[in-house]
């Protein structure tokens, strides 16, 4: 829905006109004014300006930076125009009624004491997994996935869109899916909404411009984190100048991933000779691999974040390797170099 959004101020510079009455403006004289994308900002008188959009207005939309005795004119100017409409920023009695049903945590179907257990256990999982794997577990897994009651409980866990009472629960739970942003779980208004083409979500303006939601390039990936994108898996989109991007938050994902993985499979390969009383193992066992870039006011550096003091070639070699995937360990030479430290000491 558009809205009414404007900026109601008193006038600093003397130069400006009225778009109505072409009026130059008097200093400290109340004026409202109106952004344009790509076009010329407009100006106007008080009683000159009429609301591009005849509803009412929410104070929320509207930004005010006046005196006191502005303040008191506009506010009953306001009040007179929107005493006109049904107010849109108060809560009718039926959404107050999806509330309350949404805050209500009694379960309302008929279903068995055992599949109220199931779905209990099920709104733990993914989407995905709810979707494409549980209903092929078994029939009663494939019956739970269908329970009103699920998507009822999904839908409050997944979204803060308030929904009146439905006859098919997964029915609106996709509408939803389809019509709230992935981040801020709500529906956008019409200016604010962008379907993302790489996620194939709804991803609103304001989200997008997040740090989280920054595009990162192939390049960007081995610069910052030193890692060859190719292994990571990801599901690169096309972007400015046939540039393959890819959400932040997803990469940090996917990363995290990958290093977890690197850290598990050293570990193991460590323990078959060695316990925890090498000091080897326990270095590698506290490598954090969340955190494996040296970081310079917030941003990522290529540069590894490593215990400076443990100068042991082993230990920063398998950290290497941890973090980029690149780099052989001759597991070989650690054994031989630390099996005099193992159990046998502490026994
Ligand atoms: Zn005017
Ligand atoms: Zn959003």
């Amino acid at each position: 829905m558009m809205l009414n959004k404007f900026t109601v101020e008193e006038c600093q510079r003397t130069k400006v006109s009225c778009t109505k009455c072409s009026i130059s403006f008097k200093k400290q004289e109340m004026r409202v004014t109106i952004k344009k994308i790509m076009m010329s900002t407009e100006y106007y008188h008080l009683p000159c300006f009429t609301p591009r959009f005849n509803q009412y207005i929410i104070e929320k939309n509207i930004t005010l930076k006046l005196n006191q005795e502005n303040s008191k004119v506009f506010k009953d100017w306001l009040e007179n125009w929107n005493s006109k409409f049904f107010p849109l920023d108060q809560i009718t009695p039926e959404k107050m009624k999806a509330t309350l049903m949404l805050q209500d945590k009694s379960l309302t179907t008929n279903s068995t004491r055992r599949r109220r257990m199931l779905i209990e256990v099920f709104l733990f999982l993914e989407l995905n997994d709810i979707v494409k794997v549980l209903p092929f577990v078994s029939k009663e897994f494939y019956h739970t996935t269908w329970e009103p009651e699920l998507w009822k409980c999904l839908i409050k866990r997944d979204f803060l869109e308030v929904v009146a009472e439905s006859e098919n629960w997964k029915h609106s739970y996709i509408k939803l899916y389809v019509s709230c942003c992935l981040e801020c779980k709500e529906i956008p208004s019409e200016e604010n909404f962008y379907r993302c083409p790489l996620i194939k979500r709804v991803l609103c303006n304001n989200c997008r411009k997040t740090d989280k939601y920054r595009l990162m390039c192939k390049s960007d990936i081995k610069s910052c984190f030193d890692i060859d994108a190719k292994i990571l898996g990801l599901n690169f989109g096309q972007a400015f100048c046939n540039n393959q991007v890819v959400y932040r938050c997803h990469l940090l994902k996917a990363i995290e991933k990958f290093r977890e993985k690197n850290k598990e499979a050293v570990l193991s390969k460590l323990y078959e000779e060695l316990d925890e009383n090498c000091k080897i193992v326990r270095d590698v066992k506290g490598i954090n691999h969340c955190k494996m870039e040296k970081q310079f006011f917030g941003l990522n550096f290529s540069k590894p974040n490593w215990d400076e003091r443990n100068e042991d070639k082993d230990y920063r070699a398998i950290y290497s390797f941890i973090r980029s995937g690149r780099g052989k360990i001759n597991y070989n030479k650690i054994f031989s170099k630390n099996k005099g430290n193992a159990s046998s000491l502490n026994s």
